[in-house]
């Protein structure tokens, strides 16, 4: 080799073994919010310019409703329930591409959590009076028998077609169908060409591309399950998304206990013990079925699970403090992000 291809070979390696520089802050940053899927949708694009950010918080929105329209167990002539109506009577709902594999990536997860997540739970989260209705305790024989309709194994997929073998079973996308959006949203974003972007439905985030400061990251704030306007700890996201699940989104209180939309299929009832988990995935549909998935799993089975399971996921639980003030015990941080999640307790 000559000596001057000699250094274009060592300038090029050089190249290659430095981290990408950060371009520098875009020229646009824009934001939206709307109401969708029963909270707040909000956008953010960063871009060259004001039209390119536009085009892309559009296409956002767009991808977000449509969702919405195929997977809301809230409207009757959604493809999921449709599929409900049907359960037990033998018949097929054909499923767009986005329903199955929202339903496969469902049934994985009940598989490999051995039903700790479960997308047949509708008929418990009806009875506790978590779909629309009064939160109430139903009686030990009703749990008991509504149990009997909650199962994965009761659920046929295939050749782009579902069907739910129990009559009065139903899937409850809850768990999983926001970050399954946020995954759209953020694809339809970068099909526009944008630089950056980051989408938020009630607190499930997902982002990707180039900050609006320009910097490497962006930042993402964990809740204080106790004092939800409050942030517990941060943590910087490259690409990605985290999704928390928390016993203060939906709940109500008997007798000074608080019961909790998230409910272990295996006894029927609400999760007791866990006010909160974060989950930290690469992408959204992920970090949302397992923030739901660990919270029933727990702090105590969640990490071994975790390490064996999905060792690309990084998950922060906060057991629930009773009455008294959260405290750094009640925090468990798991996972190959876990040195970047500074958690931010007296
Ligand atoms: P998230 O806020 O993502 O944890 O979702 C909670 C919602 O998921 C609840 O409101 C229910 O609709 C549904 N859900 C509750 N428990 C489970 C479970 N064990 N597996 C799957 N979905 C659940
Ligand atoms: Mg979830």
């Amino acid at each position: 080799m000559t000596r001057a291809r000699a250094a274009a070979a060592l300038v090029l390696a050089a190249c290659a073994a430095a981290p990408p520089r950060p371009p520098g802050p875009p020229a646009v940053r824009l934001d939206r919010a709307w109401p969708v899927m029963g909270t707040l949708f909000r956008a953010t694009a960063t871009a060259a310019d004001p039209a390119s950010a536009r085009r892309a918080l559009a296409a956002a929105r767009t991808a977000v409703v449509r969702v919405d329209s195929l997977m809301s167990t809230y409207r009757p002539e959604s493809e999921v329930s449709r599929l409900n109506a049907a359960a037990g009577t033998g018949a097929w709902t054909r499923l767009s591409a986005g329903t199955a594999a929202v339903l496969a990536a469902a049934l994985d997860l009940a598989r490999a959590t051995g039903g700790a997540f479960d997308p047949t739970v509708g008929p418990l989260v009806r009875a506790w009076g978590f779909h629309g209705g009064e939160g109430r305790l139903p009686p030990p024989a009703e749990v008991d028998s509504l149990r009997a309709l909650v199962g994965w194994r009761t659920v046929e997929l295939g050749g782009g077609r579902a069907r739910l073998g129990l009559p009065g079973g139903a899937l409850d996308f809850g768990a999983i169908a926001k970050g399954y959006a946020l995954d759209r949203a953020v694809a339809a974003m970068r099909a526009t060409g944008v630089a950056g972007g980051m989408v938020d439905l009630g607190g499930q985030v997902a982002v990707f591309g180039v900050p609006p400061d320009g910097g490497r990251g962006w930042p993402i704030g964990i809740r204080d399950p106790r004092r939800p306007e409050d942030v517990l700890g941060t943590v910087v996201l490259e690409a990605g998304s985290a999704a928390t699940s928390g016993d203060y989104e939906r709940f109500f209180e008997i007798g000074g206990t608080r019961y909790s939309h998230v409910i272990d299929p295996r006894t029927g009832r609400p999760v007791r013990g866990v006010a909160q988990v974060t989950a930290i995935a690469p992408d959204g549909t992920s970090a949302d079925g397992l923030s739901t998935a660990l919270f029933v799993l727990g702090p105590t089975a969640g990490p071994a699970w975790l390490a064996a399971n999905r060792p690309d996921v990084t998950a922060v639980w906060v057991a629930d403090p009773g009455g008294r003030p959260l405290d750094p015990a009640d925090v468990t941080v798991a996972g190959p992000m876990a040195d970047r999640v500074s958690i931010d307790l007296p």
